[in-house]
């Protein structure tokens, strides 16, 4: 099995780029943002709690991102490997990850960074609110305070992977509209061929 990691700052177009890669290597896509948002839409006691730490633009406990990766693991067939986007955010994220694979008798595939500068990612987001309408794009005070927690707390990531030979960056800005979607994804097409 294959497993890979969408690494990048909030905005960096790990969304947008799982998409396409989950169909071309037949992958299970794992946003944990995505899942926590439907926690809350579900209105279950996890959603509950989450909600305001996400509007707040701070992380979730790590045990409860972790739980559910785990989850996913372990209930999904039929795929050739999974594309996690936004997770791991932290080092113990990243150290839980690499014991449950190794629970599995497997490992980390490789890292790739989607990498954009602050200034794009404030755009990104802006632009992305008019459009999802996500609570936690619409204040300024909480996107800020998302760019501060990915630098200190995700960022850190970065050289942990380094450090382990799985780190692959590319630049995540490929110009504007949709042709800068495809020209990101040519690059993150290249790298995965290697991997
Ligand atoms: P995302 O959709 O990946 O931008 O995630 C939206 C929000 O969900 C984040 O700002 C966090 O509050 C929370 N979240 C998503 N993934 C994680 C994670 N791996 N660890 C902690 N919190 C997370």
């Amino acid at each position: 099995m294959k497993y890979y990691i969408l690494f990048g700052p909030p905005g960096a177009g790990k969304g947008t780029q799982a998409g396409n890669m989950v169909e071309t290597y037949k992958l299970k896509h794992i946003s944990t943002g995505e899942l926590l948002r439907a926690e809350i839409k579900a209105g279950t006691e996890l959603g509950i709690k989450a909600k305001e730490l996400i509007a707040a633009g701070c992380l979730v406990p790590d045990e409860v991102v972790e739980g559910m990766i785990e989850s996913v693991f372990n209930t999904t067939t039929g795929v050739e490997g999974f594309l996690l986007d936004g997770f791991p955010r932290t080092l113990p994220q990243a150290k839980a990850l690499d014991e449950m694979l190794a629970k599995r008798g497997e490992e980390l595939t490789g890292v790739i960074s989607l990498m954009i500068n602050d200034e794009v990612i404030k755009a990104r987001i802006a632009h992305r609110a008019a459009i999802e309408g996500r609570a936690d794009d619409a204040k300024e005070e909480t996107i800020q305070n998302r760019i501060n927690t990915y630098h200190n707390q995700t960022e850190p990531l970065i050289d942990y992977y380094k450090a382990a030979g799985k780190y692959h960056e590319i630049d995540g800005d490929g110009g504007p509209g949709l042709e800068g979607i495809e020209v990101v994804r040519g690059r993150l097409t290249e790298v995965m061929k290697n991997l």
